[in-house]
């Protein structure tokens, strides 16, 4: 409730109708004991005053009655009637339409065909024919305008309601034995609540109107008594002589139907899950950066990164997802990043181009150099020219990272005119080349099937197709063969090891497979719980692995033809980020722990080869 004012207040307009219409709410409940005038009283001697004459504030309507008391007792009579309006309609539509999505077939197909001939005739006609036959009066009204709404509300609700039935909770609940009624108003209500209350928030102003115009019509509420739209009738015949008359209804029903949709919308926005967990805020086009100092580099690489540090601030925890990573790319080199699921790998790749989503992802600290310049914090410009033209990405799943509405041919084509202001047919010549590149069988076809027309194997051809579109230096794949099947996976490996060496392209490639890692890797660097903790070239790291841990996960690493042996799985969980022990974060499920392994920091040392552990494995 509370992070949901916060992202209410956070919308300046939203925040300006919620006070506006507080306000007005407010006056329109205490207008009984408020010291107005009697609003039904006639004075013929004072008719049509003036607004601030002596004891009539607003001035005074056609038959001498005070418009002040007049406007508070007709806005607490239309708000009343909005609000009951809209709470009938969304309620019998809800339900409706619950029933309706939940029950499915015939009873969907009969009350939705109902609804839709509601539908089909004009709103505010089908309103007038049902006051018509119930005969004027303020709560025929109120029936009109809610009967005209419940189709609305049917329609909306029945649309959540059909995604939401087929959904394993409820098939769940179904085999708990609950009955029809127990799953429609335990697991399908409360999941479409949220929808109702956003409907019934932005239509509460519209329903005002409505019943405001049968009002002015002389359908609505019938004199004495008068809602605002009855005193905007009653002031018609002098809209030119008192025109204050009839805009001082007027401006109450602009205020009130203006603030309640602005707060509708914001409630709206306010409650939609997509938005709540980055809050308001959409990302931002690059991550945000808040670093006190820049490190120097340390060494040589085509890519470098220096003690790089990324966390995420969600409320007050703070996720430690990256710890001073440091790791070099040397041209034509290919470098395997490995660790357990949740380790950090795939936030220290994003870093690099500043695509780690801001909020709640900061880059607190360190340095990625490209050829010596400096990518955290560039501008945006900058940062955009690079990405995908010198520094491109390969991710998991190409099934979600590529268009499903665009053909492979335009795909490939528009992230070459991304960077290259090339013609369409060039650009398609470049793509079929690209294509058959990395061996797409049957290319020249290839160019105009959909991405679901393609197997998984071709599918991740095509991603690693987009990532060389532009002949970048680095590529970084992260777990590009995670979702492939291990023959699929051992071609794409070929291609990646082929291609860097025809193009000498420095490849970062993110695996939690240490098989992986031995059959492309020139070096490896194993991370766990965010950190670095042990480096090296690949046959010396397999072949003696210096971290405890570096050596369990090789350890679990089935052989073919090596005999039969246990398979050790490490016992245990990685440490939760936002609650990182001190020392190393590894000693909780390491056998060798000490006393001194659970104190102060434990340093990266050695050279060539680095490790993080004051008791590591004996290193030829
Ligand atoms: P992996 O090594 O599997 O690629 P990631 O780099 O994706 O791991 O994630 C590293 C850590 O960052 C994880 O512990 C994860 O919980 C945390 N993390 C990632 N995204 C967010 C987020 N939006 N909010 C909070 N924590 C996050
Ligand atoms: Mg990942």
């Amino acid at each position: 409730m509370n992070l949901f004012a916060a992202l209410l207040f956070r919308n300046r307009l939203a925040a300006a109708g919620a006070v506006v219409l507080s306000i007005i709410g407010i006056l329109a409940l205490l207008t009984p004991v408020l010291p107005l005038q009697d609003p039904y009283t006639t004075h013929m001697g004072s008719r049509y005053l003036l607004p601030l004459s002596p004891g009539h504030f607003l001035g005074t309507d056609g038959l001498g009655r005070d418009l002040l008391s007049r406007l508070m007792w007709g806005t607490r009579l239309s708000l009343a009637v909005g609000v009951v309006a809209a709470v009938g309609a969304g309620t019998i539509g809800s339900a409706v339409g619950i029933v309706a999505g939940y029950f499915g077939g015939r009873t969907d197909n009969i009350i939705m065909r109902f609804v839709d001939m509601l539908m089909g005739f004009p709103y505010i006609l089908l309103a007038l024919a049902i006051v018509a036959v119930l005969g004027p009066g303020l709560m025929n009204a109120l029936i009109a305008v809610a009967a005209v709404n419940v189709p609305f509300f049917a329609r909306n609700i029945r649309g959540i309601t059909v995604g939401l039935a087929h959904r394993e909770f409820v098939d769940a609940a179904r085999l708990s034995g609950k009955g029809h009624l127990k799953i429609l108003v335990t697991e399908l209500l409360p999941n479409a609540l949220p929808v109702i209350v956003i409907a019934m928030s932005t239509t509460i102003g519209w329903m005002i109107l409505e019943t405001a115009g049968l009002s002015f019509l002389g359908l609505g509420s019938q004199p004495p008594q008068a809602d605002l739209g009855s005193m905007l009738g009653e002031a018609r015949s002098a809209m030119i002589t008192s025109p204050h008359t009839s805009m001082v209804p007027g401006a109450m029903i602009f205020l009130i139907v203006m603030s309640i949709n602005l707060l509708g919308d914001g409630i709206r926005d306010a409650l939609d899950p997509r938005l709540r967990s980055g809050a308001l805020a959409r990302p931002m086009a690059a991550t945000l950066v808040r670093r006190k100092t820049v490190p120097g580099p340390t060494g040589e690489g085509l890519l470098r990164l220096d003690d790089l540090s990324a966390q995420f601030h969600v409320g007050k925890r703070v996720y430690r997802a990256v710890s001073e990573v440091s790791l070099a790319l040397a041209p034509g080199e290919c470098v395997g990043l490995i660790g357990e699921s949740g380790s950090g790998k795939s936030v220290t790749a994003l870093s690099v181009m500043g695509l780690v989503a801001s909020p709640p992802g900061v880059i607190t600290g360190g340095a990625a150099r490209l050829e010596g310049e400096d990518l955290i914090g560039a501008p945006y410009e900058r940062l955009r020219s690079l990405r995908g033209s010198r520094v491109a990405y390969i991710f998991q799943d190409p099934l979600a990272t590529l268009h499903p509405l665009y053909k492979i041919g335009d795909q490939l084509a528009e992230a070459i005119r991304c960077h290259h202001p090339i013609s369409r047919s060039e650009a398609r010549k470049r793509a079929l080349k690209l294509l058959a590149d990395v061996h797409m069988p049957n290319a020249a076809a290839r160019l105009d099937v959909f991405p679901h027309e393609l197997s998984g194997g071709m599918r991740q051809r095509v991603g690693i197709a987009m990532a060389l579109a532009n002949e970048p230096d680095v590529i970084i794949a992260d777990e590009p063969t995670t979702a492939l099947d291990v023959t699929v996976q051992a071609q794409i490996l070929a291609l990646l090891d082929e291609l860097r060496r025809a193009r000498g392209l420095a490849i970062l490639f993110i695996t939690h497979d240490f098989g992986v890692v031995g059959q492309l890797c020139d070096r490896v660097a194993v991370m766990y719980a965010g950190r670095i903790v042990e480096e090296g070239p690949t046959a010396e790291v397999l072949a003696a692995p210096a971290h405890p841990y570096t050596a369990r996960l090789i350890a679990c690493v089935p052989e073919l033809g090596a005999g039969r042996r246990r398979l050790p799985a490490i016992p245990g969980l990685p440490p939760a980020v936002d609650r990182l022990p001190e020392g190393c974060a590894f000693a909780p499920r390491c056998e060798k722990a000490t006393e001194a392994c659970t104190k102060g920091e434990i340093v990266l040392s050695g050279a060539q080869r680095r490790w993080r552990c004051i008791h590591p494995e004996p290193v030829a």
